[in-house]
């Protein structure tokens, strides 16, 4: 699903530069559930924008659900991203003029994979199975922190992505929430869907199966955390 290869990132900084990700190799089979940790600066939110394509590597290749991505073009990478990434932010990054089950409807409007006369009833659908079909109507201000990151959810799913990439999904809420919220994307991975989480919640050991540290920009352990 993913293979990273020598991949570097730098910024512009004052005269010189940052390596945010250094000479990084990677790759994720599908159906994993891998957690990226690792202290704040370290180049997760780098990575994963690396593999949604956002950002483009300084050096290296980046190939993500059968695509090499630095082949494409800027309107390339936007419809593969539409329809093989599903994003999830801390922030839930939800448009609050629209309902939530339209911000659900919304990637689907964009990517024109689901039909038309389909999406409205495959919002609903997908809220529902994050445990929020009574809160399709709403405004998303109106919704808990937990319930518009399950809104957020179902939205990266509106395309059926066979990929999840999350950034601090949980950073936003209370423990509590924050652990339901977890349990979903473990639903999703029993489901078959590969997923990449950046996370600091200490439980998403017992979730995932993998678990990658980094330290300025590198790999320095990678492990498989359950049997
Ligand atoms: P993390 O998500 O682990 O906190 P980031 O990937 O955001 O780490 O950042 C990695 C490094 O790259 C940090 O030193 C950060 O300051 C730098 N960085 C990230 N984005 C930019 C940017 N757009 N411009 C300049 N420096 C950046
Ligand atoms: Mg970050």
């Amino acid at each position: 699903m993913i293979e990273v290869t020598d991949v570097v990132k730098t910024y512009p900084l004052g005269e010189g530069e940052v390596v945010a990700v250094d000479r990084l190799s990677l790759s994720v089979a599908a159906g994993e559930f891998v957690a990226v940790v690792g202290r704040s600066g370290s180049g997760k939110t780098t990575l994963l924008n690396l593999l949604a394509g956002i950002d483009r590597p300084t050096a290296g290749t980046v190939r993500v659900a059968g695509a090499e991505l630095d082949g494409l073009s800027e309107s390339a990478l936007a419809g593969w991203r539409g329809g093989n990434v599903g994003l999830v932010f801390q922030f839930f990054q939800l448009l609050p003029t629209l309902t939530v089950a339209e911000n659900v409807m919304l990637p689907m409007d964009f990517a024109a994979k689901i039909p038309a006369v389909r999406r409205r009833d495959r919002a609903m659908e997908l809220l529902e199975r994050v445990g929020i079909g009574d809160q399709a109507g709403k405004l998303p201000a109106t919704l808990s922190g937990g319930q518009q990151q399950r809104t957020a959810i179902a939205r990266a799913l509106a395309n059926d992505p066979p990929l999840l990439l999350a950034d601090e999904p949980t950073g936003n809420l209370d423990s509590h929430t924050a652990q339901a919220v977890l349990d979903v994307f473990a639903d999703l991975n029993a489901e078959g869907r590969t997923i990449v989480v950046v996370s600091h919640e200490r439980d998403i050991r017992t979730l995932v199966n993998r678990e990658i540290t980094l330290v300025d920009g590198r790999v320095v352990a990678d492990e498989g955390v359950r049997a």
